[in-house]
């Protein structure tokens, strides 16, 4: 398969070299390729700049746009506050018909720390991207966990629990055969039903964050049990 992957940040070249180690084409989705290339310090997180990175792992990068057009699939790793922009950038004709992974968070850091959500309640990002891009199929998943989980569930011992929601039915089940390649057993992707259902996923961050800074780690994931019963 040949995926874009747009997103620079730590969630964007994890899973681009996941995707990549997996044997699919990837290209990596960024503003403008080559200040990407030009930073030389660390991002917000502390992470090493993108060409620290792209030394060891030589993924294509292009802009949105270019790396969308070539892709059958889109994965969305970029700030939920930029991500209808980047979307936009990526362009509404290079989305058509594609199943476009959301695993972005609408984080919003504007009042500081800890961030809030925006949108939240009675909407989420991942509708506003569906609504904003009616010929994506959106799938939301992956986003209530670290991007190292996402990629080796392996990380965490025992059974945990990976969500998806979307509106189309074969897209789901696209993602979730390749949530299998990636190592997560089918049992434990749950399928929360329409895109609707970001709202509640979104609405986990809160006690994502409130666990990391209780646990202090990211070694860590939501497991619901009994859940095949209750299918
Ligand atoms: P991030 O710093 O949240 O996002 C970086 C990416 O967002 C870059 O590619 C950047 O573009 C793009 N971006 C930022 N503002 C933009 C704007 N105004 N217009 C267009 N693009 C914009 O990096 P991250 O930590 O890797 O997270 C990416 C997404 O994954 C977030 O939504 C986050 O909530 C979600 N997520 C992350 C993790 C994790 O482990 N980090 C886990 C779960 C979910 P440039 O490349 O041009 O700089």
């Amino acid at each position: 398969m040949r995926y874009a992957v747009l997103g620079t940040g730590i969630a964007g070249r994890t899973i681009a070299a996941k995707l990549s180690a997996l044997g699919h084409e990837v290209v990596v989705g960024t503003r403008d390729p080559e200040s990407t290339l030009a930073r030389s310090t660390p991002d917000a997180m502390g992470n090493p700049p993108f060409a620290t990175w792209h030394e060891t792992h030589p993924i294509r990068l292009a802009s949105f746009s270019e790396a969308t057009a070539q892709a059958d699939t889109v994965v969305n790793a970029t700030a939920g506050a930029g991500s209808i922009q980047a979307l936009t950038a990526a362009g509404a004709e290079n989305l058509d018909g594609k199943v476009l992974i959301d695993v972005a968070n609408a984080l919003d850091f504007s009042a500081g720390m800890p961030p809030t959500l925006s949108p939240v309640n009675t909407d989420s990002l991942g509708e506003q991207i569906q609504r904003t891009f009616p010929g994506a199929k959106v799938v939301k998943t992956l986003n209530t966990m670290n991007s190292q989980i996402m990629v080796a569930p392996d990380r965490i011992a025992g059974p945990h629990t990976v969500f998806v929601c979307g509106n189309d039915t074969g897209a789901k089940k696209a993602v979730t055969e390749l949530l299998v390649s990636i190592g997560w057993p089918e049992s434990a992707v749950i399928d929360l039903g329409d895109i609707t259902a970001a709202r509640g996923t979104e609405m986990v961050l809160p006690v994502w964050l409130r666990l990391y800074g209780a646990l202090g780690h990211t070694d860590f994931n939501f497991h619901i049990q009994g859940a095949r019963a209750a299918g």
